[in-house]
């Protein structure tokens, strides 16, 4: 047997693997379809859980911030889609679908294009032999020629380094906040989860404080990685609206401890504040990187980790990629699947090209179709021609005068 040829899985021997995918997110099985297309043969795509697991677990009320809407045939794909064909909103039909949801489609996609996928395979860990790699799973150790880590984030929740974290629940180990007893609840964070936990509990009826640094309902940019998606605007409107009087906003809380004492929770400030609270306070403090386990591998700059421009490739370890949200080129984030997509064509073809693999006819759907981008130069300007300049972002107090109908202010200067 040689190392060169031979892999072992639950003790049975198996060629070696033109590319190993670890992660059956959108990530993941999006650069697999890609290559699908190229002809690539010995490919699996290895999942802890199972297809669209991440989403699968997301809290039963969360929906995608970003909409879908199928305009696929005119070359602009559903913001949401992993292929060039197929759309979450035409088979999903609405626009904003539940994490739940939108595992279906990923589940679907899997089905139909028949992707070789191995759930409940965790990988442990990724060890360079030179030319190839080792891929050490729970089931035993595979071998590949390449990787591509598409490992996602939502396994590895950020605690905000806050001091007795334990005493509080994240935000991504919520099922469904129904389940949540108590009628007043403390929120850790405002961005796009904190604001999302608070409209939906403000809906449920309860009474919420949300502490965040600095005041992120206040920030306008035309980057949804940087301020609250249009959708959230909307949805914290209708709240305010609809539930006056229930989301208390209290700005530049930067959050360092959390004590219990005698059945209530007390939340401290760095500044000395101190905020009670009857329920465990709810971290919506985010999630680590995608690339924690696998970061030694790559080239770092300035805490950054460094991807080839060509290919999303590392350069410390060549034939290992990186499909996800952490992707990062001169400085913009690619956060969300309509951004991170835009590279699995170019995944695809360096993976294509080094195994001879013809790759120019079958990746034309996904250069037309934008999941091929080459011109990095969108990083740098993200300013719309007419936009938000010279007008701020509404203040919190102003959606609840909205349509003229006077509500009180709840907002803490
Ligand atoms: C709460 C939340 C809300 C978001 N909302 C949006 C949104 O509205 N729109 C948007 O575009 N983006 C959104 N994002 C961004 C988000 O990162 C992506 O939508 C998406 O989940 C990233 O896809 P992925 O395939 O990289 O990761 P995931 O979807 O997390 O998939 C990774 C997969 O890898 C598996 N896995 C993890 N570790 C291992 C391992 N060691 N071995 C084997 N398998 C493993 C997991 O089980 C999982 O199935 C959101 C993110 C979060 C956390």
């Amino acid at each position: 047997m040689t190392a060169r040829s031979v892999s072992v899985e639950n003790g049975e021997s198996e060629a070696s693997l033109d590319v190993a995918v670890i992660g059956a997110g959108p990530a993941g099985l999006g650069c697999a379809l890609a290559l699908q297309a190229c002809g690539v043969q010995r490919m699996a795509i290895f999942d802890r859980c199972e297809v669209g697991a991440s989403f699968a677990r997301w809290p039963r009320q969360m929906r995608l911030i970003t909409p879908s809407f199928h305009s696929n045939p005119f070359r602009q794909p559903d913001l949401n889609a992993i292929t060039p064909k197929t759309s979450p909103a035409d088979f999903l039909h609405g626009e904003h679908p539940t994490g739940r949801e939108y595992a279906l489609y990923l589940k679907a996609v899997a089905t139909h294009y028949a992707l070789p996928v191995r759930d409940g395979t965790g990988v442990k860990e990724i060890m360079s032999t030179g030319a190839e790699f080792d891929v050490i799973t729970e089931k035993g150790v595979v071998r590949a020629r390449n990787v591509i880590w598409a490992a996602g984030e939502f396994s590895r929740p950020d605690h905000g380094g806050i001091k007795g974290a334990h005493h509080c629940r994240h935000n991504g180990e919520v099922v469904d906040w129904k389940l949540l007893q108590g009628a007043e609840h403390t929120i850790i964070g405002g961005y796009e989860s904190g604001i999302d936990a608070a409209v939906n509990l403000a809906w449920l009826g309860r009474d919420v404080k949300v502490l965040s640094r600095g005041e992120p309902w206040h920030v306008s940019s035309p980057d949804p990685s940087v301020a609250l998606s249009p959708y959230t605007i909307d949805r914290l409107k209708a709240a305010l609206l609809e539930a006056p009087g229930s989301i208390h906003f209290y700005k530049n809380a930067d959050i360092s401890e959390v004590t219990r004492q005698r059945g209530r929770w007390r939340v401290h400030d760095r500044a000395g504040g101190v905020y009670e609270s009857e329920t465990a306070p709810i971290l919506c403090t985010g999630f680590h990187g995608a690339l924690q386990p696998v970061r030694h591998l790559f080239h770092e700059a300035e805490g950054r980790l460094i991807f080839s421009e060509e290919a999303d490739e590392s350069t410390l370890t060549p034939g290992l990629f990186y499909s996800g949200p952490s992707l990062v080129h001169r400085g913009s984030s690619f956060c969300f699947i309509y951004k991170f997509r835009s590279r699995f064509g170019v995944v695809a073809r360096a993976i294509a090209q080094r195994l001879g693999l013809p790759w120019e006819t079958a990746l034309r759907p996904w250069q037309e179709h934008g999941f091929m981008l080459e011109d990095l130069s969108c990083c740098v300007d993200c300013q719309c021609a007419v936009g938000a300049a010279g007008r701020e972002a509404p203040e919190v107090a102003e959606y609840e005068t909205l349509n003229g109908r006077e509500v009180p202010a709840h907002v803490q200067a």
